[in-house]
């Protein structure tokens, strides 16, 4: 068994655990590999093991790996920053994008999504704990940018993510995933029909789950430490 098939395996119990802990259906909660920094042999490894879902934060260096991979059956998440000049790589190449904060970046990304694939499935960053320099719409921003956004044909709305600061412990970490899960249930009040909340890493991943996350991105517990810590 491979490293990675191993930490697969720990980190698909630990989501069952948190699941049974919360009251909810392992199946509600999807696992998001996330490779950035490690390379194509390394995705290869957990695609071996079952893993389907993979994120990058980096355009580029994603692109490179989409490409020397292969493509069917493989759902691919931009998760980084996204900058107007890379806009049609994401459009061209990844299946999600999970960090739109700008209705700018979106009205690209419809003009560039190429009619041969599906529309892009996309996700709302939303900076739900306040750091000034944080990419995220602010919660008073949010409403208008996902009606914004679900009125674009080449995109699909399908939810929101949240790459909360680390917090001290679990009913910390929990309490601003809670705020998250209210911004998502009060858009679907409005009738939006959201069903993804990304939310949750290596070190949440079981606040995340008990406050509603449908998808956990997990990093450094399924490939390792990255060698640039911060990235
Ligand atoms: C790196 C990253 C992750 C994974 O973080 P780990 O702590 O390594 O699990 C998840 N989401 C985003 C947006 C990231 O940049």
């Amino acid at each position: 068994m491979t490293t990675i098939e191993t930490n697969l395996q720990a980190v698909r119990q630990r989501i069952a655990a948190a699941c049974a802990a919360a009251g909810r259906d392992a199946a509600q909660v999807q696992l998001l590999a996330v490779s950035k920094t490690f390379p194509a042999a390394s995705v290869s490894d957990a695609i071996a093991a079952g893993q389907l879902q993979f994120g990058e934060n980096y355009i580029q260096e994603a692109v490179a790996k989409i490409e020397a991979l292969p493509r069917a059956g493989i759902t691919w998440h931009c998760i980084g920053p996204v900058q107007s000049n890379k806009t049609r790589l994401v459009a061209e190449h990844f299946d999600w994008l999970q960090s739109l904060d700008r209705l700018k970046i979106a009205q690209r990304l419809n003009e560039q999504r190429p009619q041969a694939l599906a529309p892009l499935q996309v996700c709302i960053q939303v900076n739900t704990d306040g750091g000034a320099n944080k990419a995220g719409v602010s919660p008073d921003a949010l409403a208008a940018l996902a009606r914004a956004v679900a009125q674009l044909p080449r995109l699909r709305l399908r939810g929101l993510m949240t790459i909360p600061e680390p917090a001290p412990d679990f009913d910390a970490a929990r309490a601003v995933h809670a705020r998250a899960r209210q911004l998502f249930d009060r858009l679907n009040a409005e009738g939006m029909a959201l069903d993804t909340l990304s939310m949750g890493m290596s070190g949440d991943l079981e606040a995340a789950i008990h406050a509603g996350s449908t998808m956990v991105r997990v990093g450094t517990a399924v490939f390792g430490a990255r060698e640039r810590p911060g990235h």
